[in-house]
């Protein structure tokens, strides 16, 4: 008997939550697995965050426009992180 693959912690659209844990995407596992992804690549990790930031918020603004996240929380969410890992990185 072989263990099933783990699940990947991908978002459900166009709810964004984590379809494993159902926190918000992107969550800390998440990022983790991003961050190992783009091995040191920043830049192209940010270019891909701000795209799924664009579609989260297109998204979560057609679902209910009075109660979607702020653009300011969607930053946080999705790229303030960014900064945070980048500057934990070793030289
Ligand atoms: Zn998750």
């Amino acid at each position: 008997m072989s263990t099933p693959p783990p699940r990947e912690h991908l978002p459900i659209r166009p709810i964004w939550l984590c379809r494993v844990d159902a926190h918000p995407w992107p969550c800390g596992a998440a990022r983790v697995a991003l961050l190992r992804q783009y091995d040191g690549d920043m830049i192209g990790l940010a270019v891909y965050l701000a795209g799924m930031l664009h579609d989260a918020a297109a998204d979560l603004y057609a679902l209910n426009p009075h109660e979607a996240p702020k653009p300011s929380a969607l930053w946080d969410r999705f790229l303030a992180w960014l900064d945070v890992a980048r500057r934990s990185q070793p030289r």
